[in-house]
């Protein structure tokens, strides 16, 4: 088993420092649930190096003008660690030995990932994660934000399903990451269509055509979705259509690493999978998918990824 998707400050702090000690507890408590190996991938807009970049795309002419602040609020917030030190401590733990891979979770910016790719590009990252957490400017699976879950009684869930299946697209056809994290998060509100199966075979062809491996995260499981990420529907055709998966918890504390990762396994061997995909400097390799070890219950309140 992996986990493939962790960060380590919740959305809730913005001036988190960077611990060589808390990734070796995340470790440790993921070898403890049978997990070999875990990828730090903080989010990309955690990085000053990302707002030098991507700082006021919320200007762009498809955001609406009600959302503007609002992104700007959460952006500012969020921005301030320094990308060469957040890579610096991660190669620093992985010569200790510590079985972990250099990663970054990548939102989606429309118009904007050739220079995304070309920022990342002078980094030694074994793997990206390619994310959709908004459409035109709508954080719709922002749960803690009035307004931006205020959105969903002004939308049809339908139009919002084709707005993110439409992102999602995008990014996987830009090739610039590696993984498709969370592929059905729109879900993560619990708004879901009446008939999702167009919408799952919309966005299992976008992964089958991207070459990417999809992860299968536990995340959805702490949500309203109340389900992992991806619906069974959407996982047995991702699966049908070969294409490879990482597993991941998108924990953002220490409590949540490797969270309900027999769930994962099982869900993966319903569907016939009995390998993972791992990666080094962003080369695929499999391994064999092993049955995880029980984990005590997370003592934390909540974890609030995404
Ligand atoms: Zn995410
Ligand atoms: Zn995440």
């Amino acid at each position: 088993m992996l986990d493939y998707h962790l960060h380590l400050w919740p959305h809730t702090r913005r001036d988190a420092p960077l611990v060589l000690e808390q990734v070796a507890a995340y470790c440790e408590r993921a070898n403890a649930a049978g997990v070999e190996e875990i990828a730090l991938t903080e989010h990309l807009f955690r990085f000053v190096q990302a707002d030098r970049l991507l700082g006021g795309f919320w200007e762009d002419d498809d955001v609406p003008e009600r959302l503007r602040e609002s992104m700007a609020e959460y952006w500012r917030f969020h921005v301030g660690a320094d990308l060469d030190e957040y890579v610096a401590m991660v190669l620093e733990a992985r010569r200790q030995g510590l079985p972990v891979v250099l990663g970054l979770e990548v939102d989606y910016y429309r118009g904007h990932m050739d220079q995304v790719a070309a920022l990342l590009h002078e980094y030694p990252f074994d793997v990206l994660l390619g994310s959709v957490h908004w459409v035109e400017g709508w954080r719709f699976d922002d749960l803690d934000d009035a307004l931006s879950m205020s959105e969903w009684s002004a939308r049809k869930v339908d139009d919002c399903w084709d707005a993110y299946a439409d992102a999602l697209g995008e990014l996987a056809a830009t090739g610039a990451c590696d993984v498709l994290a969370h592929p059905d998060v729109i879900k993560a509100a619990g708004r879901r269509p009446e008939y999702p199966k167009e919408w799952w075979e919309r966005i299992a062809d976008a992964a089958a055509s991207s070459g990417m491996a999809t992860e299968v995260s536990s995340a959805g499981w702490r949500k309203p979705a109340g389900e992992q990420y991806p619906a069974e529907g959407l996982l047995a055709r991702l699966a049908a259509r070969g294409v490879p998966f990482t597993t991941a918890s998108d924990a953002h504390h220490l409590s949540y690493v490797a969270d309900r990762a027999k769930d994962l396994y099982a869900l993966l061997t319903s569907v016939g999978v009995d390998r993972l995909t791992g990666y080094r400097r962003r080369q695929a390799h499999t391994l064999p998918l092993t049955e995880p070890l029980p984990l005590p219950e997370p003592c934390a309140a909540r974890d609030d990824a995404p």
